[in-house]
């Protein structure tokens, strides 16, 4: 690990100055990250290493949660404190309630979907998660497999009526999504460049689309990244778009404003917000967990207190 650089810009959110902190460096590949309040701790995802990692911020102690997890990914807490993730292997949504896994929606339109990869419970209780290819094109992420409906939407699942909407159809590869706090509009991160394939353009910039119950209207581009891909993003309560990036974590304003940059010396695949105060942003980034101290929190942990 290379020496850490002091946040740039970022005035009310973080200390000037502040440099985030290693937590964890026990993965290969850290993706998923969730603040788990009832037990102080962090759960992510190791994706090469097909396991379930957790980190004790009480104790700093860090255990194999779970092995064999079939290449999970992105991750969320439902409302009732239950954690939902997505499941490259077994290509579907899923609930990790206290250890015992069961499913939440497995395929669309009678197929399979491709490799669930990010996932966010909506204002309005619905899951709503993207499903690019990576996890049926990339052994060391899942199986290899096909495009059973022929392309990469972001999804929408009810779990009152049980019904599971395509709600957006018009990004190349979806990955990381998140809702700002009134919910009125949702960010769609498109990795297409990852795969780097002649059939598209190879996008790295994240989507905004005003959102009406599952309809999503009036798509436009809300920021082209400067470093990498966009993956995993969080929304604060003041409706700045926190974004994973190639260098580190990007932060711009609700009207897409550059605020400022949380430099990081390796990939960043996802965060999120937790802590005591819900105030720690906590990093996944390659083979390291990070930590920083920030002035701001996620809607999301507002209303599940609430
Ligand atoms: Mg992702």
């Amino acid at each position: 690990m290379s020496a850490m650089s002091p946040v740039v810009g970022l005035k009310g959110l973080v200390e000037a100055g502040a440099v985030a902190e290693p937590v964890d460096q026990g993965s290969i590949w850290a993706e998923g990250i969730v603040y788990l309040p009832g037990t102080d701790s962090l759960r992510w995802s190791d994706i090469p290493n097909n396991r379930i990692m957790q980190h004790y911020l009480g104790t700093g102690v860090s255990s194999i949660y779970a092995s064999h997890v079939e290449f999970t990914n992105g991750r969320t807490l439902d409302r009732d404190g239950s954690v939902l993730q997505c499941s490259h292997g077994r290509r579907r949504i899923e609930r990790d309630r206290d250890g015992v896994v069961t499913p939440v929606v497995e395929s669309w339109g009678g197929v399979p979907f491709n490799s669930p990869n990010d996932l966010v419970v909506a204002p309005d209780g619905t899951i709503w998660f993207t499903d690019p290819p990576y996890g049926i094109i990339f052994p060391r992420e899942g199986h290899p497999g096909k495009r059973e409906y022929g392309d990469h939407y972001v999804f929408r699942h009810d779990t009152a009526t049980g019904e599971t909407r395509a709600a957006i159809l018009d990004v190349e590869e979806p990955n990381g999504l998140a809702f700002s706090p009134d919910g009125s509009t949702v960010y769609v991160a498109d990795s297409s460049a990852l795969t780097g394939s002649a059939e598209h353009s190879g996008n790295a910039r994240i989507r905004a689309y005003d959102v009406d119950g599952a309809r999503c209207k009036n798509g436009r581009t809300f920021v082209t990244m400067e470093v990498g891909v966009p993956d995993g993003l969080r929304v604060d309560m003041n409706g700045n778009v926190w974004t994973s990036a190639g260098d580190g974590v990007h932060v711009y304003s609700a009207e897409g404003i550059k605020l400022g940059t949380v430099p990081i010396p390796e990939t960043v695949a996802n965060l999120c917000f937790g802590g005591d105060d819900g105030r720690m942003l906590f990093i996944a980034a390659s083979t390291t967990i990070y930590r920083l101290q920030t002035a701001t929190t996620d809607v999301n942990l507002i209303r599940q207190s609430a």
